[in-house]
């Protein structure tokens, strides 16, 4: 699946025009989602100790 949504810098809002931002003529950037993020790792490490937190 091609991602071709873009994200306005201004508003935030996401929309399907390449030029700018319909919606406040803001700048537009391809928003990448990262498939593998350290940052998710760690998180979800914080997220098993809080886990086993509760447990004890
Ligand atoms: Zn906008």
């Amino acid at each position: 699946m091609k991602w071709y949504m873009r994200k306005c810098i201004r508003c935030g809002r996401y929309t399907l025009r390449e030029d700018k931002c319909p919606y406040c003529g803001g700048e537009l950037v391809i928003p990448h989602p990262p498939k593998f993020s350290p940052q998710d790792k760690y998180i979800k490490y914080r997220y098993e100790l809080k886990k086993e937190k509760k447990l004890i």
